[in-house]
């Protein structure tokens, strides 16, 4: 069994949205000289993170209406590294993406480190493509699952049709193909998104 941690580090300094410095983690450590403390300041968006619908709904449910149970299990990560803009149904549609499955979209942005203005998310068409399909859930590595489409159509898609939306993997060192997925979110109640630990794991023989 092969494990890989798909999550981005979080510290002072890493790469948030749009550069904004105000997304940027708090981190305040106090020391008495023997004791040491840190207090996190930390916006719910911050790296790998998981949205809940109440991020573009205004009365969406909130993080602890995501089941577990929807974030373990099998995904396919999917090669849509030659992607230059938004992965349309046309991107989608050369692929085996069925019912209940859990997909990551592994995109040049896992092979960029600081933020790109340019980067690639998942058009309003994909996002209707793998919502007729009826997938479980849909991951990308970008900070956005879109980038500030009007009306932000692939959120609502998405969120209407109760798929999860992981944003922000790193995906540059996973195979596309299946895993077994572990996104362990923080346990928030009533925010509009939780960052995540996101382990896939490879050859696992376990049966639940
Ligand atoms: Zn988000």
């Amino acid at each position: 069994m092969k494990m890989y941690d798909v999550t981005s580090s979080i510290y002072k300094g890493m790469t948030v949205y749009k550069n904004k410095p105000e997304k940027q983690p708090k981190v305040n450590r106090v020391t008495n000289g023997y004791v040491t403390e840190t207090r996190l300041e930390l916006d719910v968006h911050t790296g790998t993170h998981i949205d809940a619908p109440l991020h573009m709904k205004v009365d969406g449910e909130t993080f602890e209406s995501i089941s577990l149970d929807s974030l373990v299990g099998d995904c396919k990560v999917f090669d849509l590294t030659q992607v230059k803009d938004g992965v349309t149904k046309a991107d989608l549609e050369g692929f085996d993406i069925q019912k209940d499955d859990f997909v990551l979209l592994k995109t040049k942005n896992s092979f960029e480190e600081s933020f790109d203005f340019d980067f690639v998310y998942l058009a309003a068409d994909g996002a209707e493509y793998l919502a007729e399909i009826g997938v479980r859930g849909i991951g990308i590595d970008a900070l956005g699952v879109e980038r500030s489409q009007e009306g932000h159509p692939t959120h609502k898609t998405l969120f209407a049709h109760d798929i999860i939306i992981i944003e922000g993997l790193r995906l540059k060192d996973v195979e596309p193909k299946s895993y077994f997925m572990v996104a362990a979110p923080i346990k928030l109640v009533g925010t509009d998104a939780s960052p995540a630990r996101v382990l896939l794991f490879e050859d696992m023989n376990i049966t639940f």
